[in-house]
């Protein structure tokens, strides 16, 4: 019985210890030098870590094998790790520092100056980047014994409405379910190999991460760099043999935004899975059109439900202006649409898609507000208390009887990939003395955050920029700011959304 996510690369080492699980540029890692790498991490934490077991461990390190070793050797301590992005803004990183209030981080050495700029005061290991080949098996057999599969395998901070970034909580048990599910349904076996994209902080990685552990995969960690470049990218994935794609259909639309494929093809691909936004038909139908024969499926679900709870396995032609279904719940997920009176939905009505299972997530990182406002009691399950996340996203069954997305329910958008709050980018801009009011919108058709904002007059457009420049993400940044003289309200005297929508809407009307 598999209770914790290390199991997996346990039974590697036994049926194939010296196959590749994981390779970046010229360094490679076989499953048992990433088991004893794993090890002498769990080694060190345990000779340092005043807590026996069940700790957060912030993970700062840039993307790289070693960061993945990181994660597997805090797993093997019996602790749970906290990848972060090292890029985000200062302020940011010191925000989770203190609510994470961990006793131990795992640092590259390169980052030792960052460290103390973000206020960690607690104990460091530091990365060493090393292969090593000495295992400490039975100690790593008794330092997990104290974690269950309801204990967290790690924390990942999202994007919060209130300035304050959640940690989302995931267990063990939410990620077997997950990976369980993936590498039985779908064609995963040692042959596959994956090519990485999603930063190891985002919820995106984790069937990367695990994968090549529960299947016998092979990962290659692509060079950031490369994703500027399709053509050079195309160039790796072929060098690399890769076969099988995990990413965001932004990642995937690079290719089609320019026709590249026309040039240059994909030789081995045969699996293409996305998540985490919309994946627009007239792109995957480009996608189609040049590999017929490679499987392609929607998968859906948030960070709270470890990646994803429902998935479509594209079968049937699609017209370029139609929707593509998120689907049916993967195994051992219930999902529910509840209308705005908690009643399941009747035939196609539209409702929000609610989620139950061992999948979910075991709450926010010490905010049981937060927690409490999306982890609901099921209104439907009139018995016992039974959590369902309530996720924001409207949905409905379309005739074949497939879920199909619809929209957010609040102001979270995706862009560039990521969950972003727009609320986020206002609370960072109203950190600035001078701003009186302010409201980001988004404007899918030009793929841009807009922030509409009213501000003390000397204040010019780049000042506004370069102050969030210095708290928010770049990904959050907005591609154009609009300063006015007072935003405009509505009948209950907030600011009017909608109207500062239709404005942007009428200004593109004209620019026809
Ligand atoms: P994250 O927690 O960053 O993975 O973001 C989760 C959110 O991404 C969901 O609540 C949806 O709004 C959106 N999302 C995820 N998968 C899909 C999909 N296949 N189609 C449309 N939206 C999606």
């Amino acid at each position: 019985m598999i209770i914790n996510v290390t199991q997996y690369l346990d039974r590697q080492v036994q049926v194939r210890k010296d196959k590749i699980a994981v390779a970046e540029g010229e360094i490679c890692l076989s499953f048992w030098q990433l088991y004893c790498g794993a090890g002498q991490i769990a080694k060190q934490i345990r000779a340092i870590s005043k807590e026996n077991c069940n700790q957060p461990i912030l993970v700062l390190c840039p993307k790289s094998i070693w960061e993945y070793t990181a994660f597997l050797g805090i797993l093997y301590s019996g602790n749970y790790y906290v990848p972060l992005d090292i890029k985000m803004p200062k302020e940011r990183l010191k925000l989770i520092v203190t609510l994470l209030e961990a006793q131990v981080a795992i640092v590259s050495h390169e980052l030792e100056s960052l460290l103390q700029e973000v206020g960690f005061s607690g104990r460091v290991v530091w990365l060493d980047q090393e292969v090593c080949n000495d295992s400490s098996d039975s100690e790593m057999e008794q330092w997990r014994r104290c974690v269950i599969d309801s204990d967290p395998a790690y924390v990942l901070f999202t994007s919060g409405s209130t300035g304050i970034p959640k940690g989302v909580v995931v267990s063990h048990r939410a990620v077997i379910d997950y990976i369980e599910w993936q590498c039985h349904r779908l064609p995963f076996d040692e042959t596959t190999i994956l090519g990485n994209q999603a930063p190891f902080y985002f919820d995106a990685s984790m069937p990367d991460l695990y994968t090549p552990l529960c299947s016998g995969a092979t990962l290659h960690i692509i060079p950031e760099k490369l994703f500027l470049f399709p053509n050079k990218l195309l160039d790796y994935l072929n060098q690399k043999e890769i076969n099988t794609l995990i990413w965001v259909p932004s990642a995937l639309m690079m290719f089609t935004n320019k026709d590249y494929f026309a040039q240059k093809r994909m030789l081995y691909l045969r699996l293409v899975m996305f998540c985490g936004e919309v994946m627009p038909n007239k792109h995957l139908n480009q996608w189609r059109r040049y590999y017929p024969d490679t499987k392609f499926v929607n998968l859906y679900g948030p960070t709270e439900a470890a990646y994803a709870c429902t998935y479509y396995e594209v079968e049937r032609e699609f017209a370029d202006s139609e929707p593509l279904p998120i689907g049916k719940p993967c195994e051992n997920t219930g999902i529910i649409v509840l209308d705005q009176n908690n009643k399941p939905v009747l035939g196609e009505q539209t409702g929000e898609l609610c989620i139950r299972g061992s999948c979910l997530a075991n709450g926010y990182y010490n905010d049981q507000d937060k927690t409490a406002e999306a982890f609901i009691r099921n209104p439907i399950n009139h018995v016992c208390e039974e959590k369902i996340y309530r996720t924001g996203d409207l949905v409905k069954y379309n005739h074949y009887g497939e879920l199909e997305y619809v929209g957010r329910r609040d102001f979270q958008i995706k862009h560039l990939g990521y969950r972003i709050e727009l609320g986020e980018i206002e609370t960072a801009a109203y950190g600035m003395p001078q701003m009186r009011q302010c409201c980001a919108v988004y404007q899918e058709e030009e793929d841009q955050i807009v922030l509409f904002c009213a501000v003390e007059k000397e204040q010019t457009e780049k000042e506004i920029f370069q102050f969030l420049k210095e708290r928010i993400p770049r990904y959050m940044l907005p591609g154009r700011i609009i300063r006015q003289e007072a935003l405009v309200l509505n009948a209950n005297g907030k600011i009017d959304r909608l109207q500062l929508r239709e404005q942007l809407n009428g200004e593109m009307e004209n620019n026809k």
